[in-house]
């Protein structure tokens, strides 16, 4: 499968990442190969004819896309695939395997998405929950 963004070769502004000017002057184009979601059971690349612009200044932005991250090889829907399995699946191992990947890489994005949640509940309220509870038993009453 081979994708290109904006087939209609519309350029969009880009701000250059060093100077913040505003460039829409199109550098080059590279083919990236990026892995995504199986299809039946397939392993499945797409080809991304991915778009450089590059600014008065010399410096070359990448066109941003909903497709891949900067220095990713793996698609961000492939990424959040692998995550969800990750909490969900057996384990890393198996994990790794059905998506194709080392376990090294998945136990690295278990521990990336570990760490994003572990920032969200860094203080904890002095208040947890205040609940009650009433139970039956055999036991008598709780
Ligand atoms: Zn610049």
């Amino acid at each position: 499968m081979c994708v290109s963004l904006r087939p209609d070769a519309e350029e969009i502004p880009h701000v250059c990442p060093s100077c913040k000017t505003k460039t829409s002057r199109v550098h080059d184009y590279r083919r990236q190969k990026v892995q995504h979601l199986k299809l039946f059971e397939r392993l499945t690349y797409v080809f991304y004819r991915k778009r450089r612009y590059v600014c008065p200044c010399g410096k070359k932005v990448a066109e941003q896309n909903p497709l891949v991250d900067r220095y990713q090889r793996h698609s961000k829907e492939w990424n959040q695939a692998l995550g969800f399995r990750l909490i969900h699946g057996k384990n890393f191992k198996d994990t790794a395997l059905q998506f194709h990947t080392s376990p090294n890489t998945a136990v690295r994005r278990f521990d990336h998405i570990s760490a994003t949640h572990l920032k969200e509940v860094e203080e904890l309220p002095r208040v947890i929950a205040i609940d009650e509870y009433k139970g039956d038993t055999d036991q008598g009453k709780y």
